[in-house]
């Protein structure tokens, strides 16, 4: 019932605008109960998401699951024998069902009203990456999961980070040349395939990322090679830097293997040839 509520509510909300807000009480976002606030998640919704915070690897941000297993500054082992091409990347909660509820609806039923409140929990996780980036730029969609999506949720989030931190958004500086297939069953070599070569900088847009500091956006980060594809890309184009921020990250370090393979095609310089894995 408060699914149905919700509905009605952010429903008539966008179309009247904020003539409702004295009748309809503000909903949780997870559950749809109602709540206090604006764009406030319940104490229920906001206790169930697993917030990722210190200690965790310097470069990829994998939590640490012993308090006092690593100093600030270290990397996890996955990381200090093959890091990510992206700097640092980072997340503000772990992708498990209390985040579904949330990237779920905001990714595939039009719940975009959901970028501000996933904009100030990833805010709230990469403030210094924040502060340090000269230009933000979302992970792009497709044209035609665009047309067929009417929004890339990706660039939400960038717009809502861009804001809060007074930086620029670069919405369009990277193209999706091609259509990947979900990335979820494909074995880690077949996952690199797929995104190597998929992403494309827009050629208007390579001089403005020339030894600037980059933040690339998305909404999760599962094995992290789109955004390893992405930062490869801006990296060879001149970029100073790049660093990764989402809202959501699947934590299994197994999906890692994808960073290595990524090396190690590189290495051998023929897909295939070898896959060096150091972290099961
Ligand atoms: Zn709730
Ligand atoms: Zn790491």
């Amino acid at each position: 019932m408060w699914d149905r509520l919700h509905w009605l509510s952010q429903g008539l909300r966008r179309s009247a605008g904020i003539v409702l807000d004295g009748l309809m009480p503000p909903c949780c976002p997870g559950c749809g109960a109602p709540v206090h606030g604006i764009q406030g998640l319940c104490a229920t919704c906001f206790a169930a998401l697993t917030f990722i915070s210190a200690p965790y690897c310097a470069r990829c941000g994998l939590p640490f699951a012993l308090p006092n297993a690593a100093s600030p500054a270290s990397a996890c082992p996955a990381c200090q024998t093959r890091p990510p091409v992206f700097q640092r990347g980072r997340a503000a909660f772990v992708y498990d069902e209390a985040a579904q509820r949330l990237i779920l609806p905001f990714k595939h039923s039009d719940r975009t009203e959901l970028a501000p409140l996933l904009g100030r929990l990833m805010a709230r996780a990469a403030s210094p990456l924040l502060a340090e980036a000269d230009l933000i730029l979302p992970v792009p969609l497709h044209r035609s999961r665009l047309a067929a999506r009417r929004y890339n949720q990706a660039a939400l989030l960038a717009l809502d980070l861009a804001r809060r931190a007074g930086k620029p958004c670069a919405v369009d500086a990277l193209l999706r040349r091609r259509a990947t297939v979900p990335l979820g069953n494909l074995s880690a070599a077949g996952r690199h395939r797929e995104v190597d070569m998929a992403f494309a900088i827009r050629t208007a847009m390579r001089q403005r990322l020339q030894g600037q500091r980059l933040l690339i956006v998305d909404d999760v980060m599962t094995s992290g090679a789109t955004l390893n594809a992405c930062a490869k890309l801006l990296l060879l184009a001149g970029a100073a830097g790049v660093d990764a921020l989402v809202a959501a990250r699947v934590p299994d370090p197994r999906l890692r293997e994808d960073w290595q393979i990524g090396h190690a095609l590189a290495e051998a310089g023929e897909p295939g040839k070898s896959h060096h894995r150091t972290h099961e």
